[in-house]
């Protein structure tokens, strides 16, 4: 089986989406590159986060769902998100991050690299890693972000998940998805697609002990990995439902097509098609500036346009 190429994108769950919104484009400095609605829930915000050109591999999104519970730890949940951002970068971004009132934590290394633990407004975790390996990834800087382009996130490096078993799912992860260990780190098993170097791996650990997670306000509703195009999806599905997970139909989400899988461990994943991509439905130029709807829901669009509450692009603090 041809590997996966990495991860795609990560999906969250988040409070307002206002607040959202202010948060990634106006403190992280990541580009909104699409506004649209949930396909399965369409009252409800998708909101895109990526590089200028949202390259596959960039990509945070979130489902604004304000009226949700908070997430509850546990196991069978991812519940942190890491994003690359250039070597030597962290001391700009603590001070830029004090600025703005985010709850850091304290700072790490791990697997060698330094990260910086911080927690978004609606207490997801997120974690910027200074990644050397992600300064070789396909990278566009958004030259109107209030983030100077030499310390811009460059993507998505990882997620971590929790496993009650952990060798059932990282099994699965080599079975199915042709997954290989790289190392174990503090009770983090890594393991990784390709090269293994950033947004290649995932870090898996076994928590003992603990209750199941329930996905809420603040943690990964799904992790998508990427594949080529609908061929090597076809390949890729049919490994997973022989390895004995059941993954839907294909989806047509517009800008990729999408299978949806549970990992028997209990976290979703998803497998994206790089193409066609955001810039299929608008120019580059004006990515995320209006509401986008896949085309079978442009018939619904005057009243998705009056349930989804207004956004206006946060004021940038720059540097
Ligand atoms: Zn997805």
């Amino acid at each position: 089986m041809k590997a996966l190429r990495g991860i795609h994108h990560v999906t969250c769950i988040s409070g307002p989406a206002q607040e959202n919104l202010n948060f990634y484009a106006g403190v992280l400095g990541m580009r909104l590159v699409k506004k649209s609605v949930n396909q399965d829930d369409p009252g409800t915000y998708h909101l895109f986060y990526a590089d200028a050109d949202g390259h596959p591999g960039t990509d945070l999104t979130f489902f604004p769902w304000a009226e949700m519970a908070r997430s509850r730890d546990g196991y069978g949940l991812s519940a942190e998100v890491s994003l690359s951002v250039p070597p030597a970068s962290l001391v700009f971004w603590s001070g830029r991050l004090q600025r703005n009132g985010v709850a850091i934590g304290a700072a790490e290394t791990r697997f060698g690299e330094h990260v910086l633990p911080i927690v978004d407004p609606h207490g997801l975790r997120v974690a910027l890693v200074e990644s050397a390996s992600s300064m070789t990834r396909p990278f566009t800087p958004w030259p109107e972000s209030p983030v100077p382009t030499e310390h811009q996130i460059r993507g998505l490096e990882t997620a971590r998940m929790s496993e009650a078993t952990l060798h059932i799912t990282t099994s699965f992860l080599e079975r199915a998805l042709g997954f290989h260990r790289i190392g174990t780190e503090k009770g983090w098993h890594r393991w990784g697609v390709g090269s293994g170097t950033s947004g290649e791996y995932v870090d898996v650990r076994e928590v003992r002990g603990a209750p199941r997670g329930a996905g809420g306000t603040g943690s990964i509703h799904h992790i998508a990995w990427r594949v080529e195009d609908e061929s090597h999806q076809a390949e890729v599905r049919e490994s997973v439902e022989t390895s004995g997970a059941r993954p839907t139909p294909v989806i047509d989400r517009f800008w990729f097509k999408s299978v949806y899988f549970k990992e028997p461990g209990g976290v979703l994943f998803e497998l994206a098609t790089d193409g066609p991509g955001f810039a299929v439905d608008e120019d580059r130029a004006q990515l995320g500036e209006s509401l986008v709807l896949p085309p079978w829901l442009e018939q619904s669009r005057v009243a998705i346009e009056a349930r989804v509450p207004k956004l206006t692009m946060p004021w940038m603090h720059k540097g």
